[in-house]
């Protein structure tokens, strides 16, 4: 059974620190070895820029950006300029690329941000912005190869790819591990993650916690579905 800890990223006791070039859930260690092997297959080196991360780190990620030590982009990817918003507008662009400290699917080890490794390894720095993985993009072929191979019948599956109004922006380099996607959702609890946020030193918490609900049902719970592909 998955418990909350784990969920919003407090407990890291099912991680992997030393398989991959990430930490990841130890479940999906093998799976992403696999997944690495069929991307050689096809000519292509699969790196992994990001995957586990914790409630603090995500916490620090999130101050950062809300004092503007971090740039904040738009849904585009060009930076933002925070200094009229009010604080539901800088909530809401934060929430765009920023996942709340505990609503982080990198904090159950099942996601991954995916890079062509043989781009990054010539010297270009990934900034994981969306017209990097569009035509004429530093990693536009992994992205057409990602297009290809990630489908209904995979292990993984891309959850931010469609485009709201309010919600996530697409980002065609996240890819979650269905099997363990499934069970960390279900373990996540509004009032526990009220608690937390409650509890812990986080910026614009006053505006969170009034808007939590509408948080976890625009910027988390729609992203689920782990049929979706
Ligand atoms: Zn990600």
């Amino acid at each position: 059974m998955i418990l909350f800890a784990h969920a919003c990223g407090q407990d890291s006791e099912f991680i992997d620190f030393s398989g991959l070039e990430v930490p990841v859930h130890r479940e999906l260690v093998s799976a992403l070895i696999a997944l690495k092997s069929q991307a050689e297959t096809d000519g292509l080196s699969l790196g992994l820029c990001s995957g586990y991360r914790n409630f603090e780190r995500q916490r620090i990620i999130w101050n950062e950006k809300a004092s503007g030590k971090r740039p904040l982009l738009d849904a585009r990817g060009c930076k933002l300029d925070i200094g009229t918003f009010d604080e539901l507008s800088l909530l809401q662009a934060m929430l765009r690329w920023s996942a709340l400290p505990g609503l982080s699917r990198h904090h159950w080890g099942s996601e991954v941000d995916v890079v062509d490794a043989q781009v990054v390894a010539g010297g270009y720095q990934a900034q994981l912005v969306p017209e990097e993985y569009q035509e004429g993009g530093a990693f536009a072929c992994l992205a057409r190869w990602l297009d290809t191979t990630i489908n209904e019948h995979s292990l993984f599956f891309r959850p931010y790819q469609h485009t709201y109004d309010i919600g996530v922006a697409p980002e065609a380099w996240h890819l979650s591990y269905r099997p363990l996607a499934e069970k960390f959702s279900q373990a996540l609890s509004l009032p526990q993650l009220e608690e937390l946020i409650q509890s812990s030193d986080i910026a614009l918490k006053k505006i969170i916690l009034e808007n939590l609900d509408w948080i976890y049902q625009h910027y988390a719970k729609r992203y689920f579905d782990v049929s979706d592909f």
